[in-house]
This record gives C-alpha cells, structure tokens and sequence, in this order.
C-alpha cells in the first residue's frame, strides 16, 4: 500500500524576512508635502506614500510583518514616529524620502543613518536602490535626523532620488519607478537580515 502525505497548509517559501516585523515610515504627509517638483508639481510626500504601500505588498509577500507610521496623509511629528516604533518595536525601521535641488539636472541615490547600529542597513538598502533603479551612488552619509537618532531599532532614511529632476518625478507619475525603488527596497532588506546572525 502506497500513503500519500499531503500537507494540510500550503506554506509560502522561507525568506531572510520572514517572521521579521519591519517598520515603514512614509516621510511627510498632511500639511507638510516634503519636497516640491515646481514644473511638474509632484510633491515627495504622495511618492514616499505610494513606494512605502508597494514595499509593504512585497514585504508581506514574503513573509514579514509591516508596520506603517502612516498609512495616509496625515501629518505625524518626527518623534512621534520615533515613539511609535520604540513602542511597537520592529526588527528594522526605514524612513522613505526624496531628496531635491534647486538644480534640475541633480539626482542619484544617498542614505542616512545615525546610530552605530543603523549603518549596515542604511548601506544595504542603498546598494540595492542604485542597482535597481540604475542611479548615480551619492553614498550612505552618517546624518543627525531625528528619526534615525532616536529609533531604538536599526533605522535607515532612503533618499533614493530627486523629486526635482523632471525625468524622475514623470516616472514616478507612471508608477514604473515605484515598482523599481520598491523592489530596491525589498532586496535591501533581504540581503540585510541574510547577512544577520
Ligand atoms: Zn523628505
């Protein structure tokens, strides 16, 4: 007699992020819209947003717990959203921004950490933005920013391109770069907590 074992829950595939809680925080929102492309008029804080809710897709895709600092346009204060991640405290916590310039021409990547057990993270995620979205590396930089100072858990602020480059915030419209800096995000991530332990 033959048995056939068949497993009663179809389980997804293991990745480094599942069973981790990761804390995303969509920079700006309500009355503080971040930064401003004046020809195109798309303003950082709905392109932060709008990557952190596909990342989240992703992420949960893959296994992990996704906290949001804000889910919609409110405005929350800076150590507010700082206090909300020390209480819920996640294995990471990533603050997605965009940088600007006066210049048009400016862009490329750069990420922020504070605390001396952010810097792996903030040059992971970094890493892996530049290649995904094919941009110039402007580097991880230690920065005193209040929600990287005062997370308790290992915390990065992305600023994976320029709203002010009229090139970036049209693709952005079209969403393709935000499946592309998602993705970058995503795969910063995975390659941090595989490298954990
Ligand atoms: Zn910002």
């Amino acid at each position: 007699m033959v048995i056939f074992f068949v497993p009663a829950v179809t389980v997804s595939a293991e990745t480094p992020v599942s069973g981790r809680t990761i804390m995303l925080d969509a920079g700006h929102g309500g009355f503080d819209p971040g930064a401003i492309n004046p020809r195109t008029s798309v303003a950082e804080k709905w392109i932060n947003l709008a990557v952190v809710h596909r990342l989240k897709d992703k992420l949960e895709i893959d296994g992990a717990t996704v906290l949001l600092t804000r889910n919609d346009d409110p405005f929350v204060g800076l150590k507010e959203r700082a206090a909300l991640s020390n209480m819920l405290g996640p294995d990471v916590f990533v603050s997605v921004h965009h940088n600007s310039s006066g210049s048009p021409d400016s862009n490329g990547t750069e990420t922020y950490w504070t605390n001396q057990n952010s810097y792996a993270l903030a040059d992971s995620l970094n890493s892996s933005l530049v290649q995904n979205m094919h941009t110039i590396n402007r580097g991880t930089q230690k920065r005193d920013f209040a929600v990287t100072r005062l997370t308790n858990a290992p915390a990065a602020l992305t600023e994976a391109s320029f709203i002010t480059s009229d090139a970036e915030s049209n693709a952005f419209i079209n969403l393709d770069r935000v499946e592309q800096e998602a993705t970058g995000l995503q795969e910063g991530l995975i390659n941090y907590f595989a490298n954990q332990n």
